[in-house]
Formats: structure tokens, C-alpha cells, sequence
């Protein structure tokens, strides 16, 4: 049985004094009144908040992880970060893919599944994202361009390494623009993805595996997407900034 999954992508927001008030708030807030059963939460800060999230987090009430790696394990590479300097702060997953890397610093399929394979080697949760522009939906090529997302990265990996991953489908023309994916949108390809995994290793490994939405969710629309019956959590942005809207979705799960 799969639990919910609420995430916060932070993505290039906060000070050191921010990051610090919003976490222990959130750590502070989850310690006193947990979450239900069945829902995870995990934190995705910029890589100097790292350590300060692993010190709120020190009470396990939600997991962290960082929003990129690096493709390459370690050595010449300035300003990279390495999945295993990630790991060695305690961290548990991170997120690739997301579509801003893709459009703003050219990430490719291939430089994609090296950050997959970093990633799974040091023992971090690859959350991956994929999504299609307004105009590939509009064109009607939404199932396709997810299919190759999948099939140029993910379903190049063996069934034991995909049974420990996370997808997050995000439509990109959802993402910090308030227009949410409506739940028949969502429910539909989630169903979609959930299938390609089924046809492509196994009926299990479908039903394991993660599916979080994300785009413009929100305090108001996350219960409603979180009901659909393949919509496995999301991954939240601009909500995640915020103490209230945050713990809102967190147990609206
Ligand atoms: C995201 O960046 O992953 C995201 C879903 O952003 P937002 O919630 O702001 O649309």
C-alpha cells in the first residue's frame, strides 16, 4: 500500500535566517501534531541549507534531500555538488529532472540518467521529474513526450533500481503559473505512467511505485489532487515557502 508524499521544492528561495525559521517552524509544528500514517514529508532546500535542514530534521519528522547532484562522481568540476557529498549529510533524496534544469541549464536525457545512476549509487531516492509544454499538449503529443521522458532515463535502469525511485509528473505549463492540472488531467496520466511501468517490468513494480504531481498545488487543491486514486502525493514549489500553506497540504493528505 503506498503512502502519500508531500514535498517542498524550494528551488533558489530563502537566506540562511529564513531557511532557519521556516524549517524549525515546520520541524517544530510536525513534532507536536504529526502528520497522518500514511504521509511522508520531505524538504528540498538550496545546497547551503543542507545542513541546517538535516539539524531540524533530527527528530525524523520529515526527510531531506538536495534538488540536484552532479553526473559526475567527484573531482574537477567548480561549483558542482556530488551525490555523495549529499549523502554524507545525512540526506535521503534528490531531485532530477525538474524541468527548470532541463530548460535553463540544457539537461539531457543522457546527462539525466548519469545524475539517476549517481544518485542510486550513493543510496539517495532520485526523485524524477518529467512533464510535457503547453504546446506538446496542445498538440496533443502529452503521452508521447512523457514516454520518451521515461524511456530515454528511467526505463533504461534494471527493475530493482526503478523500485526505488520516485516520479514526479509536472506539466510544465503548470509550474509556478496557478493554472493546476485539473483532476481528470492528473488522474489520467498518472494512470498513463503508472501503466508504462506495468508493460515495461511488472504489474508490482507499478503499483509500488511513487507518482507525485506537481504544478501551482496548493492549500486549496492538494486534497483533491492527493484523492485521485494513482496521484501518489506532489512535489510542491511556491507552497512550500510558505509555514501555513505548507502545513496545510501536509495534512490535508
Ligand atoms: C516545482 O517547482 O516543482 C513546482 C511544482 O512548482 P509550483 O508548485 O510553484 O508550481
Amino acid at each position: 500500500m503506498r503512502k502519500t508524499i508531500v514535498a517542498g521544492n524550494w528551488k533558489m528561495n530563502k537566506t540562511f535566517s529564513e531557511a532557519e525559521d521556516l524549517l524549525f517552524e515546520i520541524s517544530e509544528q510536525l513534532y507536536d501534531t504529526p502528520p497522518s500514517q500514511g504521509v511522508d514529508v520531505i524538504i528540498f532546500p538550496p545546497f547551503p541549507f543542507l545542513e541546517l535542514t538535516a539539524d531540524a530534521a533530527e527528530d525524523d519528522v520529515f526527510y531531506f534531500g538536495a534538488q540536484n547532484c552532479a553526473e559526475h562522481d567527484k573531482g574537477a568540476y567548480t561549483g558542482e555538488v556530488s551525490a555523495a557529498m549529499i549523502k554524507s549529510l545525512d540526506a535521503t533524496h534528490v531531485i532530477i529532472g525538474h524541468s527548470e534544469r532541463r530548460k535553463y541549464y540544457g539537461e539531457t536525457g543522457e546527462i539525466l540518467l548519469n545524475k539517476v545512476k549517481q544518485a542510486l549509487n550513493n543510496d539517495l531516492v532520485p526523485v524524477f521529474c518529467i512533464g510535457e509544454s503547453l504546446e506538446d499538449r496542445e498538440a496533443g503529443r502529452h503521452f508521447d513526450v512523457i514516454k520518451e521522458q521515461l524511456s530515454e532515463v528511467v526505463f533504461k535502469l534494471s527493475e530493482e533500481d526503478v523500485s526505488s525511485i520516485i516520479i514526479a509528473y509536472e506539466p510544465v505549463w503548470a509550474i509556478g503559473t496557478g493554472k493546476t492540472a485539473t483532476t481528470e488531467q492528473a488522474q489520467e496520466m498518472h494512470a498513463y505512467i503508472r501503466n508504462l511501468f506495468a508493460e515495461t517490468y511488472s504489474k508490482e513494480l507499478a503499483e509500488e511505485t511513487y507518482i507525485l504531481y506537481g504544478g501551482s498545488c496548493n492549500a486549496k487543491n492538494a486534497k483533491e489532487l492527493f484523492a485521485c486514486p494513482d496521484v501518489d502525493g506532489g512535489l510542491i514549489g511556491g507552497a512550500s515557502l510558505n509555514k501555513d500553506d505548507f502545513l496545510t497540504i501536509i495534512y490535508s493528505a
